[in-house]
């Protein structure tokens, strides 16, 4: 469901009057104590609520996908009854205020802020016991992350301090209409079904899912929702055990892969560092950016962050160019949400023509190179 749709649907069985099912079993659900952690008090599921979604500040700013998360939030808040929250932590108020009024442009109805000024410098520890010690306070029934750097670091630290379950690079979230636990929707490792994974007995259900596999929700200025400022002090900060001495950018040249809208991607196919530098031209003549597959990437002729695919990034360019790609699974997963994708391959058989909008059956080099040309000469085709 798109994010918009997401926003305005009413939930099923919401117009009938009565309690909707969901929120009956949500409410009545009583899990064995014995089957808890005896390391914390025995909770039920019906004392946790709302769906939140835990932010990140990039350079001041809100991340693109912070927001991005919000649109499974809407959907998950939606089909449990509940209200979406976001949590934003951090020292600098300014920024902090900023990106909560973001959060609620975009779909949010509450925003915790965790402020303190000794969380103006980001470590992981810090963040995420303060973050866990938060949690356990207000109790969330879902907490979403993105799986940025900063989220795959802090989602496992909070879930094992709160003890509860965690669903890495999840794609789709549901609610099982049965037991009114989310299903963490994700490809399990070198296959391509899905895994539906349920936490049925802790709480809060944690998952993640990876930059550009939701688009964020659209943004209404005249949204207005609650900020909730909150004192990280009460919670407990943590002296950090270790201490960032210095902060060295390094420069970017290119987009990032995940940003760019377009993309020639290559794999084993392309075979030479000679065939990236003719596939780096015809990005450069397109102003794109080179990918590849994960062979490609174990070849050497090109660096890990720009692999694609569900070991690599999940990318959304406009035009996406796989160049002797065979188009297994692992690699496709990470294209799905491009705009329209074309294959080159001279196996007419490759599963990649049935993932692609045009497919040229072809020796690569020969393409690539009459590509570049009529480029470069702006002829008409
Ligand atoms: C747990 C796990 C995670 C993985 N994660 C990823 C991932 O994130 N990303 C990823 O890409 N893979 C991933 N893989 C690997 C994936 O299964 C494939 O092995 C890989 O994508 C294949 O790469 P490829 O298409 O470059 O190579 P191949 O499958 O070897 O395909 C090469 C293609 O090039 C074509 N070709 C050869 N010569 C020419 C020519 N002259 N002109 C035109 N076409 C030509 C061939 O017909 C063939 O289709 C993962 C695997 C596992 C098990």
């Amino acid at each position: 469901m798109s994010a918009q749709a997401a926003q305005q649907a009413p939930a099923p069985g919401a117009e009938s009057g009565e309690m909707p099912a969901i929120l009956r079993i949500r409410l009545s659900k009583k899990v064995d104590c014995e089957k808890q952690c005896p390391e914390w008090e025995c909770l039920q599921p019906s004392q946790f609520d709302k769906v939140w979604v835990v932010g990140e500040l990039e350079e001041g700013r809100v991340s693109e996908p912070s927001l991005q998360m919000l649109t499974p939030g809407l959907e998950l808040a939606r089909k449990l009854y509940t209200s979406l929250e976001a949590v934003l932590i951090g020292g600098d108020r300014e920024a902090l205020e900023k990106a909560a009024r973001e959060m609620i442009y975009h779909g949010a109805e509450r925003v915790h802020i965790i402020h303190s000024e000794a969380l103006r410098e980001y470590m992981a520890e810090v963040y995420a016991r303060v973050l866990a010690a938060y949690a356990h306070k207000h109790r969330p029934d879902v907490m979403l992350f993105p799986a940025t750097m900063r989220g795959r670091e802090l989602a496992p630290y909070v879930a094992n301090t709160l003890r509860a379950g965690i669903t890495a690079d999840c794609i789709r979230f549901d609610v099982d209409e049965k037991t009114g636990d989310v299903d963490m929707i994700r490809p399990p490792f070198a296959a391509i079904m899905l895994a539906y994974i349920k936490t049925p007995t802790r709480r809060p259900q944690i998952g993640t899912a990876r930059p550009n596999v939701f688009p964020k929700p659209p943004r209404d200025e005249t949204r207005e929702g609650e900020l909730v400022w909150a004192r990280a002090e009460d919670y407990g900060v943590p002296r950090p055990r270790s201490r960032v001495l210095r902060v060295e950018k390094i420069e970017k040249k290119e987009i990032p892969i995940e940003k760019a809208e377009v993309i020639v991607s290559g794999g084993k196919g392309v075979g030479t560092h000679e065939g990236f530098q003719m596939l780096e031209k015809l990005a450069e003549l397109l102003g794109g950016v080179v990918g590849g597959s994960r062979k490609a990437v174990d070849m050497g002729l090109v660096p890990y962050e720009r692999q694609v695919g569900q070991t690599g990034k999940t990318v959304r360019a406009r035009l996406y160019i796989a160049v002797g790609i065979s188009g297994a699974a692992q690699h496709t997963v990470g294209i799905r949400e491009c705009g329209t994708v074309v294959a080159i391959n001279k196996d007419p058989e490759a599963p990649i023509f049935q993932h692609a909008d045009y497919g040229v059956v072809a020796d690569w080099k020969e393409v690539v190179t009459e590509l570049i040309r009529i480029l470069e000469t702006g002829e008409e085709v």
